[in-house]
């Protein structure tokens, strides 16, 4: 079993590669942040949760058992604009959204979270009123034209994690124009008293609704419990929003609120974050749908340490479809031409074992680990040319195997259905076939049209280099 004590990690509090060490000796409880659910996410959106999903599976790696709760921000400005625009109920109008989710998660082979808050389920907006009741009772909130706000002034920790300057969070803070009630343009809403075509929740400071700050506050500390070990994000979160949870909880509990802060660099497009207002976003079904394969897209993603910015471009993408091939290849191959066989690692490759732990030790090095991969690689692919060396290269496979439970990018179309299988209906053959000659005439709307109706049916398709594979969704 691998030892956890050597696994370092950068908190962003203090800002140091440090020791990383959950209250429990043998469980991690996680907060990952999720997604804002007004449109389909984005490859930018799935940089951060691949990260962190390489992170929940490390630390299964290491041996601890991770409890984990998403959550989806299903009440906000940008939700409720949606929702008004579409004429449509939220919650019917997010939905959507977050099938599509969990859609592009599953094609990502993201492992599930225990626990998917909504912030609209009613505990948690019960939570997230009993926190604002807490505050008021502090006084370090206060109510004003009818919101209730936080006073940042008193509490004294605030700029702790994002060590933002005053000036800076200043203007932070003036970016929401219509908080013009509050006694300091550095404070922040927790509830937003009514306003015209939104929804509102009853309260016994008044109705409104939930700021977003206070949302993933209340769900983490429901579901995982003061003091709880990581707290996950992209870096545009650091400030205001993270650090508006610890002022808000910590004035709450009186108690950490999170032991340790991890924080994901961005995805880039020339230069430029990827974001929805930007406009120059792909999500993970565009990809798909251009042929791409889903293992690629979750190999590019892996493939740069999350603490650097990482500049998306097809070609990486093609690059990346090209380095899974062979990958994908040899473990096919080598257990062709092991069966019957065994196995056999060198010792080789249990030192490329060790390395490639010290490289995610070391502040989860995905880059460095991913070397370690290929080195095994070449030296499989020679044990498998030579005469007599099925065995080792049966062990290198192995090895390559349990980097894979790391990085699970390897092998990721094992257990679907391929275009051509034998106990495919045929009826999913010829509609599978038309789809493709529809894309092919680029009558996007009929080929769409086929997905979006096997979908109905709990039949999903993914578009990959080697033709369409489709699998059963399996919820
Ligand atoms: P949102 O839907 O905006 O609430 O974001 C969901 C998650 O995706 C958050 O952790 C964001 O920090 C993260 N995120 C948004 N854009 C990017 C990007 N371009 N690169 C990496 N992470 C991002
Ligand atoms: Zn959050």
């Amino acid at each position: 079993m691998p030892d956890k004590t050597t696994f370092r990690l950068r908190n962003t509090l203090g800002g140091r590669v440090e020791p990383f060490q959950p209250k429990s000796a043998d469980e991690v409880r996680m907060y990952t942040c999720g997604l804002t659910v007004y449109a389909r996410g984005h490859i930018g959106n799935f940089r951060t949760f691949v990260a962190q999903d390489i992170l929940r599976r490390y630390l299964g790696f290491k041996g601890y058992r991770v409890l984990q709760a998403m959550n989806f921000t299903d009440v906000d400005d940008k939700t409720i604009r949606g929702a008004n625009e579409a004429g449509k109920p939220l919650r019917d109008y997010t939905t959507r959204y977050i099938e599509e989710f969990f859609d592009d998660a599953d094609a990502l082979a993201i492992e599930r979270a225990e626990h998917y808050p909504r912030a609209t389920d009613p505990e948690y907006v019960e939570a997230m009123i009993r926190l604002v009741e807490r505050l008021l009772e502090n006084g370090i909130a206060y109510e004003a034209g009818g919101s209730i706000y936080f006073r940042v002034t008193d509490f004294p920790g605030y700029g702790q994690l994002s060590g933002a300057a005053a000036s800076d969070r200043l203007a932070g803070a003036r970016v929401d124009s219509d908080e013009y009630d509050k006694e300091d343009a550095q404070d922040f809403v927790l509830w937003k008293g009514p306003r015209p075509g939104e929804p509102v929740w009853e309260a016994p400071f008044g109705p409104g609704r939930p700021g977003w700050h206070l949302e993933c506050s209340a769900m983490g500390l429901e579901l995982l419990g003061s003091g709880f070990d990581l707290h996950c994000g992209g870096v545009d979160l650091v400030f205001p929003h993270h650090e508006n949870e610890i002022a808000q909880s910590e004035a709450a509990t009186g108690e950490t609120f999170v032991r340790h802060w991890f924080h994901c660099e961005h995805l880039l497009v020339d230069g430029r974050k990827m974001s929805k207002s930007l406009g120059n976003q792909f999500t993970v079904r565009e990809l798909l749908d251009e042929g791409f394969a889903p293992a690629a897209i979750r190999h590019l993603l892996a493939s740069v340490h999350y603490r650097q910015q990482l500049n998306f471009t097809k070609a990486g993408l093609r690059q990346a479809e090209v380095a899974i091939g062979r990958v994908d290849e040899f473990l096919r191959r080598s257990d062709e031409a092991a069966s019957g066989t065994g196995a056999a690692a060198p010792a080789e490759a249990a030192a490329a074992l060790v390395r490639f732990e010290e490289a995610l030790d070391d502040d989860l090095n995905t880059s460095k680990a991913l070397a370690e991969v290929f080195i095994a690689l070449k030296e499989g692919n020679r044990a498998l040319h030579s005469s007599g060396g099925a065995a080792e290269a049966a062990g290198w496979a192995a090895t390559i195997r349990r980097m894979n439970s790391v990085f699970g990018s390897f092998e990721m179309s094992s257990g679907r259905g391929a275009a051509g299988d034998a106990e495919e209906p045929p009826e999913l053959v010829a509609l599978i076939r038309e789809r493709q000659e529809a894309r092919e005439r680029r009558d996007f709307a009929r080929a769409d049209e086929i997905r979006d109706g096997l979908a109905a049916r709990g039949i999903l398709l993914e578009d990959s280099s080697s033709g369409t594979i489709w699998r059963r969704r399996e919820d």
